[in-house]
């Protein structure tokens, strides 16, 4: 049994040394620190078969991003004299325990805005509180706290981006001084009998089947790979001034466009505000540079707009008994979500897109724009919640606030309401990669056709289909859907979903929703 003034900090997101004000608050007047990761069930799924029968839960990718995140917060608390304690199992159960047998008097974590995390956080605070434990749970996974801007805004998240920059204005936290780097930890205390783990467990001992190193995302997890990362997107200074998005090639997969900084934001390998203050300095020693929204700084208060109207938003994840969610009535077909969830709806962009997704776990922003386009108000008109579900599996960088809020966007459910602006699942990538290199990538059964029929394969005659060793409806799909007509089809159902939303004052009942299908 340990004693004295023992402190906690548990580790959910915030997987870092630099700039973590809870590992700062945990670290001070501390006799012995736990520092303690806890491997929650919730998480994961290792199932191969979850992935067609809808599970939302971590993939592959996302769950060895998670543990080389781990290991390399192991090998920094180390170099400060400390380690990382890996226990696995529900997380409150778990940290009760660890309370007693370490008789903790100080528990430290980041606030968390999600849902989960707001129920598991409660509980954990009312025992602690019970328990006679001080509780430190600073804001710092984003830039302003986003229960200050509802308040601001007198009890409800701004719905707009302009609206919410207005409101925010200069966050004070963000361009407050980073935390003191810590150079020394108290020593980890005796660990009595918590089944604490030597090492940060394999993917393999989590269930998971791992894959050849071949076929691995190139984005490896981590605080050192975060930092390095960071370090070289704000090297190069015109870049970073002149970021643009959505200028920028969705298709450019060698060097992609954007910093890929997402994951490790995600996870909170990276300070967003250290984030925030590197773009600010380079952005101070140039003439000129881009703004928001469109700039690289914009992006991050795009991330904080969407945390503040998830936050603010009682089932923000679902289209029933969602204020800000218009009510559509999507269809349920299962076959036409597998294809597109599978990389077989015949267009070869769409499809690529979706095969960067299934391997490497990270697309462009506007080949995202793409594929759940397509899948909802686009061609498919299946239900946004399905493809969210997808995207929640598979990316790295999967994120509760950020997910949703893109799918209720381009779903035309909020935030953005032209649905007459279509992506063309055909000439958007044409316009980027007219030799098709991107999708040669993703899906070599294509690699020989010529530019010519790249995107649409189908209109190849057959003597070149032969030749590029690719015959359409055997090595490769038809279209699942002709795109002039769906996409006509859909613009239609949501003229007259959203007329029937505007009589109805978005009150819409089941049966409304089934007469408009
Ligand atoms: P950069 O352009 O370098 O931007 C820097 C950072 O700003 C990003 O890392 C991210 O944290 C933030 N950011 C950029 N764009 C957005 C945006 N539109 N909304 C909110 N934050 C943004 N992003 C996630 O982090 N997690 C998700 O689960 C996620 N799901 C998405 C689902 C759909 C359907 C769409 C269309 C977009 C989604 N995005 C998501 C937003 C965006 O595509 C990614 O954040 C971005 O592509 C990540 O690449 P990057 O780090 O190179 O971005």
């Amino acid at each position: 049994m340990a004693s004295g003034s023992n402190s906690l900090i548990w580790f959910r997101k915030g997987l870092r040394i630099h700039d973590n004000p809870a590992l700062h608050h945990a670290a001070r007047c501390s006799d012995a620190l736990y520092p303690v990761f806890v491997i929650d069930p919730r998480y994961m799924d290792p199932d191969p078969t979850a992935f067609s029968t809808g599970s939302s839960r971590a993939g592959l990718n996302r769950i060895r991003f998670l543990l080389e995140s781990l290991v390399d917060l192991d090998v920094n608390l180390k170099k400060l004299g400390s380690r990382l304690l890996v226990l696995k199992g529900e997380p409150s159960e778990v940290l009760f325990r660890c309370f007693k047998e370490w008789s903790i008097k100080k528990l430290c974590f980041e606030f968390d805005t999600e849902p989960y995390y707001q129920a598991l956080d409660d509980k954990v605070k009312k025992y602690a509180t019970a328990a006679g434990i001080e509780i430190f749970s600073p804001v710092s996974h984003t830039l302003f706290n986003p229960a200050d801007i509802i308040e601001k805004n007198g009890g409800r998240p701004p719905l707009s981006y302009q609206s919410y920059v207005k409101l925010a204005g200069e966050p004070s936290w963000a361009t407050s001084p980073l935390i003191i780097d810590v150079i020394w930890l108290p020593p980890v205390g005796n660990v009595g009998k918590c089944p604490i783990s030597d090492e940060v467990p394999s993917i393999k001992e989590l269930g998971y089947k791992d894959t050849s190193e071949d076929e691995k995302t190139p984005f490896k997890g981590g605080e050192s790979e975060g930092l390095r990362r960071l370090r070289d997107s704000m090297a190069n200074k015109d870049w970073v001034a002149n970021f643009e998005k959505p200028k920028g090639d969705p298709s450019s997969f060698l060097k992609p466009a954007t910093t890929v900084l997402s994951p490790y934001l995600k996870f909170g390998c990276v300070s967003c505000r250290y984030f925030y203050q590197c773009i600010q300095e380079v952005q101070r020693n140039c003439k000129k540079h881009t703004s928001p929204p469109v700039s690289l700084l914009g992006q991050l208060l795009w991330r904080d707009f969407f945390y503040t109207v998830a936050f603010g938003t009682p089932n923000f994840d679902q289209m029933k008994d969602n204020k800000i969610c218009k009510q559509l009535p999507w269809k349920n077909d299962d076959e036409l979500l597998a294809a597109w969830r599978d990389a077989r709806t015949g267009f070869p962009w769409i499809d690529a897109i979706m095969m960067q997704l299934q391997k490497w776990g990270w697309m462009h922003h506007l080949a995202r724009h793409c594929v759940a386009c397509f899948l909802t108000r686009g061609d498919l008109f299946v239900h946004w919640e399905k493809g969210r579900d997808i995207f929640e599996r598979l990316l790295i960088d999967s994120d509760w606030a950020i997910n949703n809020a893109n799918w209720l966007w381009l779903s035309c459910s909020s935030f953005f309401y032209q649905y007459n602006r279509i992506y063309s699942p055909i000439s958007f990538g044409k316009k980027y990669d007219p030799n098709g290199n991107y999708i040669r990538h993703f899906l070599p059964i294509l690699k020989d056709m010529p530019k010519e029929y790249i995107y649409e394969p189908w209109t190849a005659p057959m003597s070149i289909q032969v030749k590029a060793k690719c015959i359409i409806g055997k090595d490769y799909p038809k279209p699942v859907i002709d795109h002039a007509l769906a996409s006509k089809e859909c613009k239609q159902i949501l003229y007259e979903a959203y007329e029937l939303n505007k009589r109805l004052n978005g009150n819409l009942s089941e049966d409304d929703l089934k007469n408009l299908r």
